[in-house]
């Protein structure tokens, strides 16, 4: 299975990957938290990113691109992947495209995560509690939500035009939310 799990900050896109990766016996791909594991370790890539993370901007395409390129040719993708949190940009997702096409791999699908600003501003704030994300401070949450709205929003025209699109009731358990997209996985499903 090859998803790609696209929603707002918040609305359990990650959780909802690790469930998915685990149900299929696939890579996880998470942009995020290989960029946190790379400002962790003080590594080229975390220092290139840092600043874009704090800020709650997206780090530049090219950097993304060549990351995700790389990781996709991990052994664990080899069976299928879920990407959480790539792509973010048009950019991004013309670049996948021209991946998967030259490995003959096309996307299954892509789950477009919806919950209400009210319930994400929410979440944020309890996970900022809980986590100590710097980017989950109130100024940078709302501005993450922005820059969702307008570089990331877009694809959801993208991938609908192409058929992947599947939407995503964010709202529930974490039970509820992955038996609905198993059920409409099932239901959407391509052959291969
Ligand atoms: P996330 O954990 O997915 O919310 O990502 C945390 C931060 O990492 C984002 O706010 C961006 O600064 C950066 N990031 C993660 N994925 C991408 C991406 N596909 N394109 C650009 N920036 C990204």
């Amino acid at each position: 299975m090859r998803v790609v799990v696209l929603g707002p900050p918040g609305a359990g896109k990650g959780t909802q990957a690790g469930k998915l990766s685990e149900h299929f016996s696939c890579g996880n791909v998470a942009t995020g938290d290989i960029f946190r594991a790379n400002v962790a370790e003080g590594t080229e890539l975390g220092r290139a990113a840092q600043e874009y993370m704090d800020r709650g901007d997206l780090v530049p395409d090219d950097v993304v691109i060549a990351m995700v390129t790389e990781r996709l040719a991990g052994d664990d993708c080899a069976s299928g992947f879920v990407l959480d949190g790539f792509p973010r940009t048009v950019t991004q997702a013309e670049a996948l495209d021209r991946r998967l096409v030259d490995l003959g791999s096309p996307l299954h699908a892509v789950l477009c995560f919806e919950a209400d600003e009210e319930e994400l501003l929410r979440r944020l704030a309890g996970r900022a509690a809980a986590q100590h994300r710097a980017d989950d401070a109130e100024a940078t949450i709302r501005h993450r939500l922005e820059v969702f709205a307008i570089k990331t929003r877009p694809l959801i025209d993208y991938y609908t035009h192409r058929g992947l699109l599947v939407t995503v009731d964010a709202i529930g358990t974490i039970e509820l939310v992955t038996k609905r997209i198993l059920d409409d996985l099932d239901g959407n499903r391509r052959p291969g």
